[in-house]
């Protein structure tokens, strides 16, 4: 939106000045939308009030599950800035949250709208989109977002992070897949594709993927936890442990491979050794959650 200054002809068409024709009026409404966006907030008097505190102020709320809290500073927010793609987000969610189909569409399209351009909003309004079970929608933007971004297998690979962040896997498979046919030897791409299927159980694929990531990187420690993890729910423990203990050849720090070494080898009936991991992953990361259940 371009600014208008002051002394300029005022754009309803007038011929007057702006400052003496429709200024004063938008300048009395913002300041009384700041005036209720301050009690609204609880911003005492004589402290300055700014969309930005006031946004602050609606996460703090929304946090502490004020959610109707947060919502009226939201809509006050809005009447001061009606394009604002972080609150009209936020106003999504919150709508998502309560069920309201419609009303999270509306703040997705409003969103959307505001800057067409952001692949970051875009690809999350196309899951809510999924999760609203609206799935035609959500490869519309899901296809814009891929024609937008220059296809350089790091581009691909990068998408592919984004979709497998929101849960959107099928998605994740197809841009890791992308940059992997224009770069193969893209070990990082064949290590979250490796994980990828592992979340969603394709063990064998799993396996074949983290493989060829130790192919290209043989000391790429994450690879080897993830595929002795993907051995051990294939029942072969044997395997499991002889990638773990790969794992911790060359990252002796790596608490999540001894937290499944321990899993493993407690399988095995081998008690002893299963304690003194988790021993040593309580010594690496004190506050593993998993840990409670071993040392209660
Ligand atoms: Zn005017």
């Amino acid at each position: 939106m371009e600014k208008i200054n002051r002394n300029d002809k005022c754009p309803c068409g007038s011929g007057k000045k702006y400052k003496s024709c429709c200024l004063p009026q938008l300048e009395a409404q913002r300041f009384a939308a700041l005036s209720h966006l301050r009690e609204t907030c609880g911003i005492p008097h004589g402290e300055p009030v700014s969309t930005a505190k006031a946004i602050f102020i609606a996460v703090e709320c929304q946090k502490s599950g004020q959610l109707q809290r947060a919502e009226t500073v939201y809509e006050n927010v809005l009447k001061l800035e009606p394009e604002n793609q972080d609150v009209l987000f936020a106003m999504a969610l919150i709508a998502q949250s309560k069920d309201d189909k419609d009303a999270a569409v509306n703040f997705l399209v409003r969103c959307l709208n505001a800057d067409p351009g952001n692949y970051n909003y875009c690809i999350r309004i196309g899951s809510i989109y999924n999760s609203l079970g609206m799935p035609e929608k959500a490869q519309e933007c899901f296809q814009s977002i891929k024609a937008l971004i220059a296809n350089t297998p790091q581009d691909q690979f990068n998408l592919g992070n984004l979709f497998n962040n929101l849960g959107e896997l099928d998605e994740a498979i197809v841009c890791y897949e992308q940059a992997l046919r224009a770069k193969p030897d893209f070990g990082e791409a064949h290590f979250n594709l490796g994980t990828v299927h592992l979340k969603k159980n394709e063990l064998a694929k799993a396996v074949e993927c983290l493989q060829t990531a130790l192919k290209v990187n043989p000391s790429y420690s994450k690879a080897h936890n993830n595929l002795g993890y993907t051995l051990s729910k294939m029942g072969d423990l044997d395997g499991a442990i002889d990638h773990y203990k790969k794992a911790l050849s060359i990252s002796p720090d790596f608490a999540q491979a001894h937290y499944n070494l321990g899993n493993a080898l407690k399988e095995q009936g081998l008690t002893d050794e299963a304690m003194a991991c988790f021993e040593k992953t309580r010594e690496l990361q004190p506050t593993m959650p998993e840990l409670a259940e071993i040392f209660k």
